[in-house]
């Protein structure tokens, strides 16, 4: 037999698991950051002071055949850098993990990438 199920496995690297709950027919897994900083984008400097924290949910793919709701704590960062334009930044997790203003999974993304091009768009075609 295999070893035991670990729970970082349903995780994206870098992400933590917070709960995994069965929810009628889905899955809903809570994940965080385990990133204690964040890296404001226009002048690269960490910063730790959180304003605000909200979710993001992305799709991605099934486990054994149910439905997998991503619910991700993202936090909002201020930029303490005396001459940046910025005050406020989001965290970001990098585009291997989850691309900025990405609505899937890396993971997703790549099947249905390969689907569109195995169909070539005809099955969503409105020709007779
Ligand atoms: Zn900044």
């Amino acid at each position: 037999m295999h070893g035991r199920f670990q729970r970082a496995s349903l995780a994206p690297k870098g992400f933590a698991v917070v709960s995994v709950q069965s929810v009628g027919e889905d899955i809903q897994i809570l994940l965080r950051s385990r990133c204690v900083s964040g890296v404001c984008p226009d002048c690269w400097r960490p910063s730790q002071r959180i304003r605000s924290r909200y979710v993001r949910r992305p799709l991605d793919l099934p486990l054994t055949g149910r439905r997998v709701i991503l619910q991700i704590s993202a936090r909002r960062f201020w930029c303490d850098t005396v001459n940046c334009g910025r005050r406020i930044f989001c965290e970001q997790f990098g585009a291997g993990v989850l691309a900025r203003y990405g609505r899937r999974t890396p993971r997703l993304e790549t099947i249905v990438h390969h689907l569109g091009l195995a169909l070539g768009g005809r099955p969503g075609s409105l020709s007779p």
